[in-house]
This record gives structure tokens, C-alpha cells and sequence, in this order.
């Protein structure tokens, strides 16, 4: 079978990933391989595409005991014969697997590195057939990495003891240059291919939300966003986890805990209510998310800031592995930063050691204070080039309220720093500032230094915003101590002498909370024109078989796998296997029941799929297609496109025409315009006031549920094209 049938056959794609094709070719020409990918990239499919097709079985290491039922668990869905051994297994169980892989009955097994160079392990190899080694999470085996597994380091001696050396291919997420160079050398990969794919996530919205009361902005948050969808909150101490829960139990939000002083089956109890959809929101502490693999997390927030940069964006990146809209949101406040400095402090590091962590902690203090591009900021710390200024999709690139020029204020910081020598942190500085009578002032005779009392107006928050800005811009350096100072750097010269301007948000300086200028920016979805109703119909339908077989919802079918079915409304198994992510065992196993439902819906709804498509009212498959190619994912973007002809003064003919569009698919787009406050004059539209009457009597009669009854009540002349206009036009559907 070649790779491109086996992708559409068993995982139901048409379409690689980046990435992904050129790795697999590699494993199946003989050559090893190493692929460092984002989450979410598509890491697996890479060496479970080639063990359906290579003879012999692949053996892939993880790390993750708790994340291997799941993984086998999404293989067997697909049809593929995946098994695991490791300690959870009882004596009988065990034996029975491993006279199973004897037989030939499975292709992959997942093994755990420190099972690899037990005895049952190897006389297990001396007796069967293996093409390929997989290790998954290939970092484990870097001592500079913070996932160091000393049992990777086993892998080469095992990979030595196999009487013919398989293929071997390492995957990792993780970016930085000495841990690739590391894995190729302790792993001896010979000669990889490598494939190295950006780390931008572009569906990860990132954002830092500064408020004087998280939890109040929490709950805001949770009630107007993806209030049905999954999400997780990662708090940096147990208490906070307990508390947090509490709380938000009592406001009715489906909560669960997870930390590591809970016991065991507590745990993985909270932890399957999550992934199962039982419950909607996951709070915990770091110890959450090694294992967890579920790819519909619409939300992670960071109720507290974590230590560096590379935690969060790992925990961070739990969000939207499958591809969908999802954001990930920083709550940020100075009593975070203390709290990490303390936990530096009291380890007991090496002075060098010590100073890594605290230049690691600002790096991301910096990123909370940034006016620029928080993607960017991200991707330049993993060593990547950014080439646009402005990602778009972040609480910065999504953030137009109004700068401020706080160059002034910046020289007064900058000299007050000079003034006093350099000798002191920020909490003195704005001490100095403001005029303080405190007792360290006064001894140190801080109030004799001539900046002193110069900004008296501006609040303490403010003066720490802009200094901070000063920093993340390079114009302030903060050294990694235990009580940091702050020092002038070569920069700072520009701007004391007013050759640079800098700026700052001005609702920050004016101390108004950054939420509400920020809410009206966010935005979500939009990714599919889908029928919300039957989206939720389908979601009910996989919980109910999810809860039936015992498998998490999302190894039946994904989000966005539901989103493309209620986008197109399949009738039959032909149409049904056109959707990503329906490969043929899904549908051998669920097709069936989707196709009724989607059926029962139509009926019940009075809807004609034929006639529905022919109106334009939902995306052809070429139209599907073409939106996510040359048109660009974005309904947003096809909206706009549309608009901008409408302002133009084109008919609605002339419009479809360029756009290649129905005349009714245009009055969709034009109407999503309104919805999202553009404006439309709708009655240029509408020729005959006459008209417009029959069809609001119409509807009076009618309702508004359905077209084809309306259109039945009027006369022949009159289209479902002017009934959609009259509808826009009083914005009654
Ligand atoms: P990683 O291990 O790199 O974090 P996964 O292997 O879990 O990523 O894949 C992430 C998601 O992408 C999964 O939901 C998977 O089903 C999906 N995926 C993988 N390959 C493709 C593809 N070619 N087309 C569409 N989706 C894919």
C-alpha cells in the first residue's frame, strides 16, 4: 500500500502535514530520521503511517506509561493493531501480549525505556522481526533538558542489541540547537534526515492579561468563552489549585483538581473526567498535562506565571493540538514574580546555576511587558526568525487601543537609575520617584538625589509598567541576582537624549484594567461556516458512543472532523469519507450512526442538502477546498474579500461573479459583515418595497425556521435570493 492510501484509509487525512511526508519517505527508503515538530504537528502519524506498511513491527519509546493506553487506545480506532508493555500490567495480562507480538498480531508496540533492556524484553526481540525503533519525546535523553530521563540513555545499547540495526527515528518538540545536537549524537542516529518545522503555532491566540483581580476576570472569562469546550488552569501552588476549584464549583463551572498531593486514584479519576468531557475545566498545578494528549483543549490560562519560558510554552501549547482557534492566556501580577524569585532563592543552586533561572524568569517577565508582537517575542527566544511584525493573533497584534509617548517618563527612570548610582532595584527606584518618606529612603538619603518626587502623579503600577518596558526593550538591565539592581545599558544613552521615542499602552499607565479594551479585539473561530445545532447534535451522539465503548471523544471523532460534517451535511459513506478525518474504520465503526443522525436532522430541520448546496448556503466541496488554499483558511479573510467589492458598488451578480461565488453565498458573507458591524445598506438591494411586505407576511405566517415554506407562500417570481435579503436586511434570522 503506498503512504498517501494509507493516510486517507486508516486516519482519514487527505492531506500531509509539514513535515510529515518527507520524514515518512525517509523511514520507508531505509534512511533514520529525526523530526522535530511543534505540538500538534503530527509527530505520530510519522512513524505509525510506516509501521502499517513496513514488514516487520516497529517498537516506539515513550515515556509516558499514562499517555500509551491512550495512544494504543486511538490505534485500534483507526484499525491498526497497537499494543504496550509496561508496569501497569498484571503477570497474566503481560504474558498474554507478549505471546500476542510473538504471533504477529500487532505492528506497533509501545514500550516505556526503562523496559527495554529487561530480560522478557529481550529474549522477546530474539524472536521477532522489528523494522523500526520510534523514540517519541527523544529529548528525555538530554541532561540540559527539563525532561531528562536517565533511562533513555539505555536506548543505544538496546538499539546495539537487535541482531539487525532497524530504522530509527527520533522525534522531539523541543527546539533549542545542544539538545538536537545531543540526541543525534547519544542516539547515534547514522546519517538522519532531518525536518525541522517552525514553532509557531498560528492557531494559538497568546495573550498577558494584567487586572487587580484575576478572579473576576476569570470568571468573566469563562462564561463568554467556549463555555462549552475544555480548558485547563494551571495554578502554581496546591492551595490555589483547592481554592480556585472551590470557587468555581460554587459558580456552577463544571471544575475538577488535579495536584500532586492528591492520591492516585483521585487523580487519574479528575484526569479521565477531563478528557472524557465529563467535566469542562481541569485546575492544577504543573504536575498536569506529561500525559495528557487530548487534542480539543479550546483554553489554557495561567492563573500564576510559571518559571521560564520554555514551561510555559509547553504548557501553554497543551492548547489546540488539533489545529482548532484556541488561547492561551498569561495572567500576570509582580506578586508571581517575587514568589518564583523566592523559589530560586530557596534551592540551593550554584551561584552560576542561580543565575541561569533568574535570567530564564525575566526572559519571561520581559514577555509580560512587551508592547510588541507576543509571537514573535516567543519564537525569538526558540531561535527562530520572525518576519512579520504583526502576528494578528495576539493580545498585542489584536490590542489597537492607544499608545501613549512615555519617552519623558522613561528619561526621568532612566536618570533617577543614574542618580542613585545604580545600586538599586525597582522597588527603590520608584520609591525615589514618587518622593517616599520611608525609612530606607531617608537613611540612604534618597530624598537629596534631584529626581527626586519627579512623578508624584503616576501610580506605582505605572512607573513599574514603563521601567519594565525599558527592560524588555533593552534600555534597562536588570541583573539576575537575589535582590535584582538595575543598571543603565549602552541603549539607554538614546533615549535619554530623546533620539528614541519609546511608548506604552495608555490604559495601562492610566491604570484602567487591559480586559475591557482588550475584549471587544478577541477574536475566535470563524475557521468553518458550520450549522452550530448539528455540531452540537454530533458532539452528543460521540459523548453518548464515547461513554458506551470507553474510549475519550476525541479518538471517535475530532472537533474539527464534526465541524467539517455539519459544514457539509454527508449523506452517504462516499460523501462522509470525504471529510478529514474519516478513514475507514471510523466509518466502518461509527459511519452508520452519523449518517442517521445527520439524516434524522435534515428531515426534522426540512432541510435538502441538494438544494441547500445548489443555494450555495453551505461550502461545496471545491469551495471547502479552495478555502483552505488559495482563499486562506479564514472565513474572516472571505468575508473582507466580499466587502470590499460591496463598498465598491458592484450588483450582487457582479460580486458573485468576481468571487466565484452563488449570489446567495455573497448575501451570507455580506451578512456576516453586519453581524460583525460593518455596514450594510441592505436596501439598495431590495427593488420593490412590495416585495419586502409579501415576505415579512410570509414569515409572520411561517416563522423563520426554514426557507422553503416562506418561499411556498409567495409567488413564483420571488427567489429564495430576495427572501435571504429581507431577512439580512431586518436582521430576523
Ligand atoms: P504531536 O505528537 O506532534 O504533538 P500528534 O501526533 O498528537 O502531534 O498530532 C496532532 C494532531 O494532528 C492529532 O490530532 C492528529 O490526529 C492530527 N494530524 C496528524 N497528521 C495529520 C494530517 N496529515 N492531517 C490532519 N491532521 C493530522
Amino acid at each position: 500500500m503506498d503512504i498517501y492510501k494509507a493516510l486517507k484509509m486508516y486516519f482519514g487525512y487527505d492531506e500531509f502535514k509539514a513535515g510529515q511526508e518527507k520524514l515518512i519517505k525517509g523511514i520507508m527508503d531505509g534512511r533514520d530520521a529525526l523530526g522535530i515538530m511543534p505540538t500538534g504537528g503530527g509527530k505520530s502519524l510519522c512513524y505509525q503511517l510506516p509501521a502499517i506498511i513496513l514488514d516487520g513491527i516497529t517498537i516506539v519509546v515513550s515515556p509516558l506509561i499514562s499517555l500509551m493506553k491512550d495512544q494504543v487506545d486511538s490505534l485500534n480506532e483507526m484499525g491498526i493493531a497497537g499494543t504496550y508493555i509496561n508496569s501497569t500490567l498484571e503477570q497474566d495480562e503481560l504474558m498474554t501480549r507478549l505471546r500476542d507480538i510473538r504471533d504477529n498480531k500487532y505492528k506497533i508496540i509501545y514500550a516505556a525505556p526503562e523496559r527495554l533492556n529487561t530480560g522478557l524484553f529481550k529474549d522477546l526481540i530474539r524472536d521477532i522481526d522489528i523494522s523500526l525503533v520510534a523514540i517519541d519525546e527523544a529529548h528525555c535523553i538530554s541532561q540540559w533538558g527539563h525532561d531528562f530521563r536517565p533511562s533513555y540513555l539505555e536506548i543505544p545499547a538496546f538499539i546495539d542489541s537487535l541482531e539487525e540495526r532497524p530504522v530509527v527515528a527520533a522525534f522531539t518538540a523541543t527546539a533549542t540547537k545542544e539538545i538536537i545536537e545531543e540526541i543525534k549524537h547519544l542516539i547515534r542516529l547514522k546519517n538522519p534526515l532531518e525536518s525541522i518545522i517552525g514553532f509557531d503555532r498560528p492557531n494559538l491566540l497568546y495573550e498577558v492579561v494584567k487586572v487587580s483581580n484575576k478572579y473576576s476576570y476569570l470568571l468573566d472569562y469563562l462564561k463568554n468563552n467556549f463555555q462549552e469546550e475544555s480548558g485547563i488552569i494551571y495554578c502554581a501552588t496546591r492551595k490555589t489549585v483547592e481554592s480556585l476549584t472551590k470557587k468555581l464549583i460554587k459558580e456552577g463551572i463544571s471544575a475538577v483538581e488535579y495536584h500532586g498531593g492528591m492520591g492516585a486514584d483521585e487523580r487519574q479519576n479528575n484526569q479521565d473526567g477531563f478528557i472524557f468531557n465529563k467535566c469542562r475545566i481541569i485546575v492544577a498545578t504543573n504536575a498536569f498535562g506529561m500525559g495528557i494528549d487530548k487534542p480539543d483543549v479550546r483554553f489554557v490560562i495561567h492563573y500564576n506565571m510559571p518559571k521560564n519560558m520554555e514551561a510555559y510554552y509547553q504548557e501553554a501549547g497543551r492548547a489546540g493540538r488539533d489545529g482548532e482557534k484556541s488561547h492561551c492566556i498569561l495572567l500576570y501580577s509582580p506578586s508571581d514574580v517575587v514568589k518564583q524569585k523566592l523559589i530560586i532563592q530557596n534551592e540551593v543552586f550554584s551561584h552560576e546555576r542561580e543565575e541561569i533561572l533568574y535570567k530564564n524568569l525575566q526572559y519571561l517577565v520581559d514577555y509580560c511587558h512587551t508592547n510588541e508582537c507576543l509571537r514573535n517575542y516567543i519564537l525569538t527566544y526558540f531561535g527562530e526568525d520572525t518576519e512579520n511584525t504583526n502576528c494578528n493573533n495576539c493580545g498585542n497584534c489584536l490590542d489597537q487601543s492607544e499608545m501613549m509617548d512615555v519617552t519623558v517618563e522613561s528619561q526621568k527612570i532612566l536618570s533617577c537609575i543614574y542618580r542613585t548610582n545604580e545600586r538599586y532595584g525597582l522597588t527603590t527606584i520608584i520609591q525615589v520617584l514618587k518622593g517616599s518618606k520611608s525609612k530606607k529612603i531617608l537613611e540612604f538619603n534618597l530624598d537629596k538625589v534631584s529626581t527626586y518626587g519627579i512623578m508624584t502623579d503616576y501610580s506605582d503600577m505605572a512607573i513599574r509598567e514603563i521601567a519594565m518596558t525599558l527592560v524588555s526593550k533593552g534600555y534597562i538591565h536588570i541583573t539576575p541576582d537575589k535582590y535584582p539592581i538595575l543598571k543603565l545599558t549602552s541603549k539607554s544613552r538614546e533615549v535619554l537624549k530623546g533620539k528614541v521615542k519609546v511608548y506604552h499602552k495608555r490604559y495601562l499607565i492610566e491604570r484602567k484594567d487591559s480586559t475591557n479594551a482588550k475584549e471587544d479585539q478577541r477574536k475566535r473561530d470563524g475557521s468553518y461556516n458550520y450549522d452550530n445545532d448539528l455540531f452540537n447534535k454530533l458532539k452528543e451522539l460521540r459523548y453518548s458512543i464515547s461513554k458506551e465503548k470507553k474510549v475519550a471523544p476525541f479518538m471517535i471523532f475530532h472537533d474539527s472532523t464534526l465541524k467539517g460534517i455539519a459544514s457539509y451535511y454527508p449523506k452517504n459513506k462516499d460523501e462522509l469519507l470525504t471529510i478529514s478525518g474519516v478513514g475507514l474504520k471510523k466509518y466502518e465503526s461509527y459511519g452508520e450512526s452519523f449518517l442517521g443522525l445527520i439524516n434524522d436532522y435534515c428531515t426534522e430541520k426540512g432541510l435538502n442538502v441538494d438544494e441547500i448546496r445548489k443555494e450555495g448556503l453551505v461550502q461545496s466541496e471545491t469551495d471547502r477546498s479552495e478555502t483552505g488554499k488559495a482563499r486562506g483558511d479564514n472565513a474572516v479573510d472571505r468575508y473582507e474579500a466580499t466587502y470590499s467589492y460591496y463598498i465598491e458598488g458592484l450588483s450582487l451578480t457582479e460580486i458573485a461573479e468576481k468571487r466565484g461565488f452563488t449570489i446567495s453565498t455573497i448575501i451570507e458573507h455580506l451578512k456576516k459583515c453586519d453581524e460583525n458591524g460593518k455596514l450594510i445598506d441592505w436596501s439598495i438591494f431590495i427593488d420593490d418595497p412590495l416585495k419586502e411586505e409579501k415576505i415579512l407576511n410570509a414569515i409572520k405566517k411561517v416563522g423563520i425556521e426554514r426557507l422553503k415554506p416562506i418561499k411556498e407562500e409567495l409567488p413564483e417570481e420571488i427567489s429564495y435570493e430576495d427572501i435571504k435579503l429581507v431577512i439580512a436586511k431586518n436582521r430576523l434570522g
